[in-house]
Parts: structure tokens; C-alpha cells; sequence
């Protein structure tokens, strides 16, 4: 069994309190065990479980493929690959989510650091997390570091 099991299932992520309604977005909401259904282990870990997968593991770190990228658990769009960018840090990484609506961050103090956590503002589902200032050479100086599990990359017709 992975070593998260004795934790505590996470039942705020499925009753709320949940991102600021008034979008006229329609949410996805799930029972844990519905999550567990839906997805793989290894989605499942990172998307409802806030997991992170191992650095240049992931199917798109170096993907430069023309597309949208969605959410894995829903489908909501979520970034683009002209927002993406090489950040060299093993992650795909954009400078910018799709829209400010596709994506809700909340504050996240575990491993002694205080992030901003990423999370699809559909489905309320785990994505990774925002870095600002770093100094790369992108016009927003924000790194939206995701997973690579947590998206499906749904190419451009050409
Ligand atoms: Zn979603």
C-alpha cells in the first residue's frame, strides 16, 4: 500500500468550503472513493491526494507540442502551450494558467515552506504549485510548476 494510506481521507476537498462560486461555471464534485474509481493510482495520488510526481518523470516536462492542456480529472481547460515555457526545473511549467477563472490557489505550509498551492477550479483538483520572482525570462515572473499527471494535453488540429 503507498505510505499515504494512514492518513486522514481528505473530506473538505469534497464538501467544501470549495472555490468562490458566481462564475457560472458548473463544478465537479466526487466522492473520494468516486475519485478513486475515476482515475489512476498515480493520478489519484497527485490530484486528490495533493501528491507531486518525481522530477523529469512526467510525459510533458519537455513537450513542445501546439495545444491546450486540461485538466486530467474533468477536462476544464486549464493552461496553453504558448504560455509554456523551459524552466529546467523537471516540471512542465507556464507563465500564465489559461484564465484566471480555470485555476483557485490556496496557501500550502507543508515541507516547512509556505506555497501557493494550485488547484482546477472545476473540479477543486490538486495541479501543483506557483512561484513568483524567480527571475526567469517570461513575462509574468510567475512559474506554474503542474504535474504532468494532472493534465492531458489535447493537441492543436493542424
Ligand atoms: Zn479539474
Amino acid at each position: 500500500m503507498p505510505r499515504l494510506s494512514h492518513l486522514p481521507t481528505y473530506s473538505r476537498r469534497i464538501n467544501g468550503p470549495g472555490p468562490a462560486v458566481g462564475t457560472g461555471m458548473e463544478k465537479i464534485v466526487r466522492t473520494d472513493a468516486g475519485w478513486r474509481d475515476h482515475l489512476a493510482p498515480e493520478e489519484y495520488r497527485v490530484l486528490r491526494q495533493a501528491g507531486t510526481e518525481a522530477p523529469w518523470t512526467g510525459e510533458y516536462t519537455d513537450t513542445k507540442t501546439v495545444g491546450v492542456y486540461r485538466c486530467r480529472a474533468c477536462g476544464a481547460e486549464l493552461f496553453r502551450s504558448a504560455e509554456k515555457f523551459e524552466s529546467h526545473c523537471g516540471w512542465p511549467s507556464f507563465y500564465q494558467p489559461s484564465s484566471g477563472d480555470a485555476v483557485t490557489l490556496t496557501e500550502d505550509r507543508t515541507l516547512g515552506m509556505v506555497r501557493s498551492e494550485v488547484r482546477c477550479a472545476r473540479c477543486d483538483s490538486h495541479l501543483g504549485h506557483v512561484f513568483e520572482g524567480e527571475g526567469y525570462d517570461i513575462p509574468t515572473d510567475q512559474r506554474w510548476c503542474i504535474n504532468s499527471v494532472s493534465l492531458t494535453l489535447e493537441p492543436a488540429e493542424s
